[in-house]
């Protein structure tokens, strides 16, 4: 199977073990669309492919039909999300009209949605001192990410040159962004971008999504609680008819089939993980990762392995993911602090450490 899949079902199939601890057997009926239902616990668990990854719900609700149709509605969403607003693939996108318009004098209109969203990864970038940062494009590209990261084609890999970094990286950097916000006159908002420059969600885009499925739960009738996990985000929401919490394992980066803990979560909360050994190629021995310095040009070396953020809020908790991932501890701490979300960090020597606040929720194994 491709690399990227295999890890993402692996992340999976931890949750899922966690989750059925100490179950009875299950019962199961095979839904129409390929989910199952288990009448004895409510629960309608379905696995799809979204944003360049595996998708799993989990919901707990009334009966199979309502169960079913919220799920549909789920995989819509997702849909909808990746074609008319986030892809960089897309032509129908907002993302690849901004980045179609860049050196354009006149910008690129954006939605307030998309300004807000900008706004705030310009903010990001900022707070972690150039770390995380959506300019990247032009560097992901020329590391061809998507190849290897999304579509685990890891066939004909080679780094790029230390030129062709330098000259991809010339075109990156939030500072030259400029976004333009609706004025008094009602105009729509802006954004320009230079020659060259094109933006990269790829940070943000799931944790983007875990928010509006938080959004489209809480509108929804006969659902009282779900676990939806794209790829290595997860959102859990509203609560199990037992009452009991919900568990969300953290994988060991040293052994992707083992944990390194568990955390115990009630209602909603959002949970991102960012990994080297999530997204990975080889090469000539050496190993390259996905999440890239935008200092160096190459795979972020900090000393961390895995980094998992709890939010409440599932923007900021992916891009916080990525960002603390390429600081380290101490920087990433601070900056994680600063949004009030709870930080966890792997390190290379397996040492693990974690801000006060998700000591409260998170339990070695
Ligand atoms: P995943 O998407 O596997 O959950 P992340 O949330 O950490 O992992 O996002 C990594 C993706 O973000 C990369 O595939 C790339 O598209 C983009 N990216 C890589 N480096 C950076 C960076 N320094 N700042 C912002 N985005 C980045
Ligand atoms: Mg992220």
């Amino acid at each position: 199977m491709k690399l990227f899949l295999r890890s993402v079902l692996l992340g999976i199939t931890m949750l899922f073990c966690c989750m059925g601890c100490g179950r009875e057997e299950m019962h199961s009926e095979e839904g129409a669309s390929g989910g199952q239902w288990n009448p004895s616990e409510g629960t309608w668990q379905y696995t799809d492919t979204a944003m360049g990854t595996v998708i799993t719900e989990t919901l707990y609700a009334g009966g199979q039909k309502s169960a079913q149709e919220i799920g549909g509605r789920v995989s819509a969403l997702l849909e909808q999300l990746e074609q008319e607003s986030l892809s960089w693939r897309t032509e129908t996108s907002e993302v690849y009209r901004i980045n179609a318009a860049a050196g354009d004098g006149e910008g690129c209109p954006v939605s307030d949605e998309m300004a807000g969203l900008l706004q705030e990864c310009l903010e990001l970038s900022g707070k972690s001192e150039g770390a995380f940062d959506i300019t990247i494009g032009a560097l992901t590209r020329v590391w061809n990410i998507d190849k290897w990261a999304r579509e685990g084609e890891t066939e004909g890999f080679r780094p790029p040159s230390p030129e062709e970094r330098e000259s991809a990286l010339e075109k990156c950097g939030s500072g030259r962004v400029r976004l333009e916000w609706v004025t008094g006159d009602g105009s729509q908002a802006r954004i320009y971008l230079p020659e060259g420059m094109q933006l990269d969600l790829g940070a943000v885009g799931k944790g983007v999504a875990l928010s509006r499925l938080a959004q489209l739960l809480e509108e929804q009738q006969g659902v009282d609680g779900a676990v939806i996990s794209l790829g290595g985000s997860i959102l859990t929401w509203g609560s199990k008819p037992d009452g009991s919490q919900w568990k969300v394992g953290i994988i060991d980066p040293a052994d992707t089939s083992s944990q390194v803990g568990i955390l115990s979560l009630e209602g909603q909360w959002c949970v991102s993980t960012s990994g080297d050994y999530e997204r990975y190629v080889e090469f000539d021995g050496v190993r390259y990762h996905h999440i890239l310095d935008p200092a160096t040009g190459a795979p972020g070396e900090s000393g961390v392995r895995g980094v998992t953020i709890l939010s409440k809020e599932g923007m900021m908790g992916d891009g916080l993911s990525t960002a603390c991932f390429l600081l380290g501890p101490q920087k990433g701490m601070e900056l994680a602090s600063a949004y009030g979300a709870e930080v966890l960090f792997v390190m290379e020597d397996g040492e693990i450490m974690m801000s006060e606040g998700m000591e409260k929720y998170f339990r070695e194994i």
